[in-house]
This record gives structure tokens, sequence and C-alpha cells, in this order.
């Protein structure tokens, strides 16, 4: 079986320096907030050009907590895509806020800046919610467009808090994925980009004042020490051994991102006749967290899925369903058909197996038996 990503590959390459990492954390013996966790601090606020990098429990923590230092809450309005992983949303209704979703940009598959201004003018009118922030996703690795987006937000004046869960890595010009907006998270769950052996996640921010906010709320709201409490946080830091692993990881990440580019430009010209391969705008570089198709329809979607798992292939669809459809959002009072976009992609895209390691021969066969499904 030819998997959607093959970590212990990975393992194989850096086992030695990884080892040795994490052995060095078991004999100095400082698990929590160890000194692994302030260097990797160091070097992500480096690697993407951010003053402060504020390591934490996971992706969907980073989002939490950077939420909370907004004093984001009931009666405020969280502007998100409906075609993302639950956690974007499931932080804002966990504060008691509203999630106010807009639909996404067909070809990009990120939030419609213009939709965006719409929806929060929709909202100023009603006169129900205050907008406070958006939370533009970067999926499957492609930032979105914060040129636009960020003059929206500046023009409402609220927040811009960058999902960059799967886009760690990539580039649009100069800029790195993480880097945009008011603060931008990311999550070294295993699978992503830059991943550690458990779950992780980090906030990266120009902003002093929040970066020193998002350090105390990550320990249950301390002051100058975990007993002294000056705020309701939570216990949200990254394990010393995680943030060794991530440093391991980090030594090759650059070129990890090469192989997955390489990868993505194979299979886009070799598939771009037999399904809608994805378009990465002028001066963007993804990430490739995934390498998304879309099929003509839902049932040649299937066809494709069937046959390649037929040949011993995996596929994975992100995402099956759309936010506004989910039974926990019933109240929000949403329906078929309100974003039209998502509904239409959801039923139609699946994604192939995506991994720096993933061999000529391996990517070649999954090329080639594309091709015969496409022919039968
Ligand atoms: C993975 C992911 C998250 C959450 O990250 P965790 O580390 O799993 O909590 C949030 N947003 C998006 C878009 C993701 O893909």
């Amino acid at each position: 079986m030819i998997q959607m990503n093959d970590l212990a590959l990975q393992y194989k390459r850096l086992k030695s320096d990884i080892d040795k990492r994490i052995d060095n954390v078991l004999n100095h013996g400082r698990f929590i907030m160890g000194p692994e966790v302030h260097e990797l601090e160091e070097k992500l606020a480096k690697y993407t050009g951010v003053k402060h990098a504020i390591t934490c429990s996971s992706g969907t923590d980073a989002l939490l907590l950077a939420l909370m230092a907004w004093g984001i809450g009931h009666g405020d309005a969280v502007f998100t895509t409906p075609f993302t992983f639950i956690s974007t949303s499931e932080v804002i209704t966990l504060l008691g806020a509203t999630p106010v979703f807009v639909d996404i940009d067909e070809r990009t598959y990120n939030i419609d800046p213009e939709l965006l201004e719409e929806a929060i003018r929709k909202t100023l009118n009603e006169g129900k919610l205050t907008p406070k922030a958006v939370i533009p996703v970067d999926l499957f690795g492609l930032p979105s467009d914060y040129e636009s987006i960020e003059k929206t937000a500046s023009k409402y004046n609220i927040k811009v808090l960058e999902d960059a869960a799967q886009s760690f890595g990539s580039r649009y010009k100069e800029k790195r994925g993480g880097s945009f907006g008011d603060a931008g998270c990311t999550s070294f769950f295993p699978a992503k980009p830059l991943g550690c052996y458990g779950d992780g996640g980090a906030i990266l921010t120009n902003d002093t004042i929040l970066s020193d906010n998002l350090k105390s709320l990550r320990v249950h709201g301390k002051g100058s020490n975990k007993y002294d409490n000056v705020r309701t946080g939570i216990n949200g830091r990254l394990d010393t051994i995680q943030a060794a692993i991530l440093l391991g990881k980090l030594s090759v990440f650059d070129e990890e991102i090469r192989l997955r580019n390489e990868i993505a430009k194979e299979y886009s010209n070799e598939l771009k006749d037999i399904v809608t391969i994805p378009e990465i705008p002028k001066d963007y570089i993804s990430a490739w967290a995934q390498y998304s198709v879309l099929a003509k329809s839902p049932e040649e979607r299937e066809r494709f899925i069937n046959h390649l798992e037929d040949k011993g292939i995996k596929t994975a669809i992100y995402y099956q369903k759309p936010l506004h459809l989910q039974e926990v959002y019933k109240k929000l009072g949403y329906g078929i058909g309100d974003f039209c976009i998502a509904e239409d992609i959801s039923k139609r895209i699946f994604s192939l197996p995506m991994y720096p390691y993933l061999s000529k021969d391996k990517l070649g066969y999954i090329i080639n038996t594309l091709k015969t499904i496409k022919e039968l």
C-alpha cells in the first residue's frame, strides 16, 4: 500500500540526530519548558522573520490562546471559512463567540476577500454581533490573499489571525507562512509539514504585548510565576521532548519543502488533463501539506478513489462536510446552499499521497494509475 504519508522514512533519515536529542532531554530532565523549548522558539521566530514565537500544546490551542489574549467572547463575530478542519471554528464557539462563515475562492480554496467584506458589512448592519477578527486558513499549504484581507481588516478594525497549521514552510513574496496578519498559528501534529511525535503548536507575532500575554495564558494565566495568577489561562505548553524532535526536523525542513514542491510539480504536469490540479497564484510557494485535486463529479471522484485503493494507493478527502453543515453548528441556522463553492468542492475534492520522501517509482505508479482509470 502507498500511504498518504510515511513518517518512518523521515525518521530513518534523522534517527541518530533525533535519538540523541531525546536522550539529552531524558538526561537533563527538564521536561517542562526546558532549554530546547526556548531554543526552538528562537529558531521559529528567525525562520519566519517575526519577533516572537510562542510554542504551545497544539495548533488548536495556538488559535484558542490568541483569541483569549484578544479577549474575544460572547457577542463577538469571528469570520472564517466553512472549508477547513473543525479546530478553526471550534475555538471561536468554545469562547462563546460566533463564527460567521465566508465562502472560499474556487481556485485557491482560501477565504474570498470580497465576500469577507460583504459578511462584515452584513454583520454590522444586523447589529447583533461585533466584528472582532478573521481567521483565514492557508488550506493545503497555500497562504491566503493577505494583501486584500489585511486591507479589509484594518478598514473595519478587526484582527487577522492566520491559521497556518498547514502552511508552515510556505511563502508569499519574501514573507513566510505563519508571519501574516496580527498573529499566525501553526500546528506540529505529526502529519503537518513540520510535525513532532505528538501534539504541538506555535503562535508567531511581532506584537510584544500579545506575546507576553500568550506566555502567561499558556501557563495558567501566570504573573511572575505559576503560583501568581493574574488571568484565566490554560495548561498549554509544548513538551521539551517535542521541542527537541522539532529542532532535529527543522534542520532539514527547507530541503523537505523543496522536495514536496518537486513532487507537486510532477503531479501537476502529468495530471493536468486528468483532473483539476491545484492552482498556485504568482509569487506564492505552497508548503504542500496536501496535494488535492478535483474530479468532475462526485461519481467520478468515487471511481478514482475506489480504483486507486484497488491498486494499493491510499487517498483522503479534506473535507467531506463543510463546517456550516456540521451537527454541532445546527443552532447557527445555516443550511445547504449557503456556501455553494465550499459545498461543491467538498463533493469533488480528494488528496493524493504527499511527503518529501515519496520515491520517483511510487510517484510514477500513482500518476500512471490515475491515467489508466481516466481511460476506463
Ligand atoms: C491541523 C489543523 C489545525 C489544528 O491543529 P492541531 O495541532 O491538530 O490542534 C487547525 N487548523 C487547520 C487548518 C489544521 O489543518
